[in-house]
């Protein structure tokens, strides 16, 4: 991995603010209905060390109007768990690392640049976020 600590600490940063933001997008849409469930897991999702996932419990809410929040806070508790294990950063497909500069601007990329336009080449309908 060659990410220093510094740059690490960057990312995580990043993930956890995105994270909160998702959260509130989340709790915005669902209202009433949100704010019961989020009393109870709000502070697993904010913890370093718990491995509840908050997205796996708000997909059995009402998943299909935060599908695209849920889907996302996923991509991100996935890349915290990556930066815990020591694994960020690197490209999934080739196993390189992922540039520190790609990482800033989208900290849940899971792929190299030339991997992820070669990805979105044969996957041309999905839509893969990418910078
Ligand atoms: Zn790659």
């Amino acid at each position: 991995m060659a990410l220093s600590t510094e740059q690490n600490k960057k990312l995580e940063l990043a993930l956890k603010t995105r994270y909160q933001q998702l959260i509130n997008e989340v709790r915005q849409e669902l209202g009433q209905e949100g704010e019961q469930h989020f009393a109870d897991f709000a502070a697993a999702g904010g913890s370093d060390q718990g491995d509840e996932s908050v997205a796996d419990a708000l997909a059995d809410i009402a998943a299909a109007r935060v599908d695209r929040q849920v889907n996302e806070m996923r991509a991100i508790e996935s890349a915290r768990k990556q930066i815990r294990a020591g694994e960020y950063g690197i490209c999934g497909d080739c196993e390189e690392d992922i540039r520190f500069e790609r990482l800033l601007a989208y900290p849940t990329a899971v792929r190299c640049v030339s991997c992820q336009q070669k990805h979105e080449k044969t996957h041309a309908s999905e839509n893969t976020p990418s910078i």
